[in-house]
């Protein structure tokens, strides 16, 4: 069962989100751009950014800890080429925050798996595309049966294994599925998309996707947390849009290696203020603001986040009818509009 760390924080922190509609719910902070592999489907990473210093990092926690931020979880390029992500992870768990962590699985060792315990991690999300690796990703069965054992036998935090559907046949995802079962892991899928945010079916097929994703979300453990904000995407495989209320830019942020926020990862830049200066009143902006990409976002986190305030209305002004004086920020100028060359094929990296 998944056990928030800190307890206290994780009920304090809800209980803040359910009172208040203006608190991040989760916050997703890239501590290296760098990754010590190179997936055929992620405009996410590169291959020599030097890991955000744990300086930067640790004010840019006390910032999140002041806006209310419930679950902070830290993501890259990979995240474990950070050497000193767990004492971000102890400062962000001190200050009551609830602290999960994207990997690739390959840096995982005995030594990684104590500190994060130490660290008191609350879970760590593996990515397992495929049996072995292909032009895709290299994220296989075959090289990271290993690391899962060693997190079976010694994490003391929860383990997540996301699976992106296409990125190998159905027969080999259902071998995985069945082999991450075993383990007694929580496992979630993803959909690969392709730059405009339509759903690429990759090595299924269009016709069988459907039928498929559904198969395997039944087959799949998840945890009470994976339910909120499900569904939208059995409407989105059968009518190609599943239209819900973004609120990306407060109950969600994403935060870059340089202290920037974006409303997620594929509007980088956008709004591009640094943490430091974002604040309350830009998370009220961001939550009444309509973002307008809604339609075919396959943005998994980001609808969970966003769910809470689904029945809420969402009636802001963009940006460019506002007048200057009257802005958050005093003016600076903005760009709410999606980028669609950002929408490159970008799956679970950080966006499970
Ligand atoms: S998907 Fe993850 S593991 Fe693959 S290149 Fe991108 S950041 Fe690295
Ligand atoms: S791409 Fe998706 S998550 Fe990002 S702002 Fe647009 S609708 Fe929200």
């Amino acid at each position: 069962m998944l056990i928030p760390k800190p307890i206290g924080g994780a009920i304090r922190g809800s209980l803040r989100a359910i009172t208040n509609r203006y608190v991040p719910l989760q916050v997703q902070l890239v501590v290296t751009r760098r990754c010590n592999l190179s997936c055929g489907y992620c405009n996410e990473y590169d291959d020599f950014s030097p890991p955000t210093p744990y300086e930067a990092l640790r004010q840019y926690v006390e910032h999140l800890a002041d806006l209310g931020t419930v679950v902070l979880t830290f993501t890259g390029g990979e995240p474990l080429l950070n050497p000193r992500l767990d004492d971000v992870c102890a400062y962000a768990v001190s200050k009551g925050i609830v602290v999960t962590s994207i990997t690739n699985g390959y840096p995982v060792n005995k030594t990684w798996i104590k500190r994060l315990n130490d660290a008191r991690l609350t879970l760590l999300q593996v990515s397992v595309d495929n049996l072995e690796p292909n032009e895709l990703s290299q994220k296989s069965w075959s090289r990271l049966k290993g690391k899962l054992e060693l997190l079976r036998d010694h994490a003391d935090f929860s383990v997540n294994v996301n699976a992106v559907l296409g990125a190998c046949s159905a027969d080999e995802t259902r071998t995985l599925v069945k082999e991450v079962r075993k383990m007694g892991f929580y496992q979630t899928v993803g959909l690969m998309h392709d730059g405009m945010g339509k759903i690429i079916s990759g090595l299924v097929g269009d016709d069988a996707l459907p039928a498929f994703h559904n198969e395997i979300t039944r087959m799949s453990r998840k945890s009470v947390f994976h339910y909120f904000g499900e569904g939208w995407e059995a409407r989105m495989l059968t009518e190609g849009t599943a239209p819900w209320k973004c609120r990306a830019g407060a109950r969600y942020l994403y935060v870059d290696e340089d202290g920037i926020v974006s409303t997620c990862s594929q509007r980088r830049g956008k709004p591009g203020i640094p943490l430091l200066e974002y604040d309350h009143e830009r998370l009220v902006y961001e939550w009444h603001l309509p973002k307008g990409c809604d339609q075919r976002c396959t943005i998994g986190c980001v609808r969970r986040a966003s769910s809470i305030d689904e029945w809420r209305a969402q009636d802001g002004e963009p940006w460019d009818n506002i007048p200057r004086s009257g802005r958050p920020d005093g003016g600076r100028p903005q760009d709410n509009e999606a980028d669609p060359e950002r929408m490159l094929i970008s799956i679970s990296v950080g966006e499970d």
